[in-house]
């Protein structure tokens, strides 16, 4: 289980984080809906050591997270984090190296990524000449080539096409079944539906509501799943 547990976080006099809290299970798929500016990418950038909260705490498996288990994850920074001179092949690689895999390792599990989101045929181009959806698709291939324990992946369909969509789709399922909790922040509520065991919603802050798709339906959280994801 992945959890979050009471995260505060202002920022001057900008409260960002007012208690946030909720889990992801093993296995499964959870969407982080809000609004801009809800705070859903601080609460990512808190899980990944990237900003400190300033209570509360996110926990792997039980411990908190520390530098060793932050290696584990997969991350997907909404400000993609690609070298445009690098070749597709060699940026996978440089990923891979940065989590621990000495250079042939890293070379083999790149050729594999890299394979896998169907991006063989531009492994030598550099990622300037890729489309926005190709870009993407390195992204995630940098995200997965450690073979994580975990996926937190912010904004990952943003500007993806339909094929990219379903390509991308297909590889976070494929996560989910080998049993990675997938955590994943989008405006998309069709996509939402379509993937996420729950979803969360944030509201400056605050979760204000959390559960299946079809519970919030239900609930008066319809509402509020309407407002916040158009
Ligand atoms: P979006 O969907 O637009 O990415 P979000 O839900 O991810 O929004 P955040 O990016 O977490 O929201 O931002 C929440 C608030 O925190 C915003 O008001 C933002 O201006 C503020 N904020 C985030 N990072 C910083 C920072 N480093 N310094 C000051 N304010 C910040």
């Amino acid at each position: 289980m992945l959890e979050f547990d009471g995260l505060y976080k202002t920022y001057g006099d900008n409260a960002v984080l007012r208690g946030v809290g909720f889990a992801v299970p093993e296995g499964s798929m959870f969407g982080f809906c809000g609004a801009n500016g809800a705070g859903k990418t601080t609460t990512m950038r808190i899980a990944m050591g990237l900003a400190r909260a300033d209570a509360g705490e996110v926990r792997w498996r039980g411990r908190p997270l520390d530098e060793a288990a932050r290696r584990r994850i997969g991350y997907m920074p909404e400000e993609r984090g690609l070298y445009p001179k690098m070749k597709v092949g060699e940026q996978v690689a440089y990923f891979a190296r940065l989590h621990g895999l000495d250079t042939a390792a890293a070379t083999r599990a790149s050729d594999e990524w890299v394979d896998r989101l169907g991006l063989g045929e531009r492994r030598g181009d550099r990622v300037e000449k890729l489309s926005l959806g190709n870009q993407q698709r390195v992204q995630l291939a940098a995200a997965l080539v450690s073979r994580p324990e975990v996926l937190i992946l912010d904004e990952p369909f943003s500007g993806l096409d339909p094929v990219g969509v379903d390509s991308l789709a297909e590889a976070l399922l494929e996560q989910c079944r080998a049993g990675v909790p997938v955590l994943f922040s989008s405006h998309q509520l069709d996509l939402v539906e379509r993937l996420c065991d729950s979803v969360g919603i944030l509201a400056r802050g605050r979760m204000v509501a959390a559960g299946t798709v079809e519970e919030l339906r239900r609930r008066e959280a319809g509402r509020l799943l309407r407002v916040v994801v158009p």
